[in-house]
């Protein structure tokens, strides 16, 4: 389905990664990946998923430098040409942000979380864009947080509420192009973010319980929607928030059995 495709995908961090499980999926449907390291301490993690689906370049990038993004741009230019998607699985939040009171919030807390986990999605398209072919599909990931009280998930619901709102506009401003941009809201998952995540097992076993399909999502099932998203099978769908949580999102009360 992707046979023919260039994809950048930003945010493995190791095999556990929602990206990791996205790259597997378009890797076998044909697509040439290329990915990016956030640092050197995750770089050699980063290599050996490379080494394993067969791409051909990993390239640093740290969304808060705005020089790497630029150089990506160039490097991808130089050794791939144009590209047909882009997927965008980053965010962060300070630890101490994520637990106890929202209102709590620090300043410098809440600007990293936007900075990272928002802006980052519209600089690196926006960098990116004049190598972005026609009818190309962005990605980002979201949570259930953006729309609904979730414990602990504080400030990053905030972002993730920024983050879907940008993909709306991003929508409208690549349209013309047929560029497409989607968000994923996938259910929660065990992955080094989400360990971050203040009572995060419980978080986990409760969506188990309630959500219609009496299970968790796997970074499998993200990857097979994210696949859709990117490929020419979803080329009327732009501006959306698709959930791939077992359908969480509507039990709006504990499931009785
Ligand atoms: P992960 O830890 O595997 O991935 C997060 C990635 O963000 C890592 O690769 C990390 O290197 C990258 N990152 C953080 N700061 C960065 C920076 N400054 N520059 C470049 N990269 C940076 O965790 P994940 O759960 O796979 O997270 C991927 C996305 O999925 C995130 O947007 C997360 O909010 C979202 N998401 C996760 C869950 C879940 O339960 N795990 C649920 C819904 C949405």
């Amino acid at each position: 389905m992707l046979k023919g495709k260039k994809g950048l995908i930003i945010g493995v961090a190791n095999n556990k990664s929602i990206a990791y499980g996205i790259a597997k999926a378009c890797a076998n449907q044909g697509a040439d990946i290329i990915l990016t390291y956030q640092n050197e301490k995750l770089q050699s993690r980063v290599q050996k998923v490379a080494d394993e689906l067969g791409v051909k370049h990993i390239y640093p990038l740290d969304v808060t430098n705005e020089q790497e993004i630029l150089a990506l741009k160039d490097n991808i230019q130089k050794d791939y040409g144009n590209i047909d998607f882009i997927v965008h699985a980053v965010a962060f939040a300070p630890k101490e942000a994520l637990s106890g009171r929202f209102i709590d919030v620090t300043k410098d807390a809440f600007s990293i979380a936007m900075q990272i986990s928002v802006y980052s999605f519209i600089e690196v398209v926006q960098k990116l864009e004049p190598i972005l072919n026609d009818n190309a599909s962005i990605l980002t990931l979201s949570y259930l947080g953006a729309v609904r009280y979730i414990p602990h998930y504080n400030v990053m619901g905030v972002a993730k509420a920024a983050l879907e709102s940008s993909v709306r506009y991003m929508a409208v401003d690549l349209g013309s192009r047929g560029i497409r941009v989607n968000a994923i809201s996938a259910g929660p998952i065990k992955t080094l973010a989400a360990s971050g995540i203040g009572d995060f097992r419980k978080i986990l076993s409760y969506n188990e319980e309630n959500s219609p399909l009496r299970k968790n999502v796997t970074i499998e099932e993200v990857g097979n929607s994210a696949m859709y998203l990117l490929s020419d099978l979803s080329s009327g769908v732009t501006g959306e928030i698709h959930y791939v949580d077992s359908g969480y999102n509507v039990t709006g009360m504990p499931i009785v059995e």
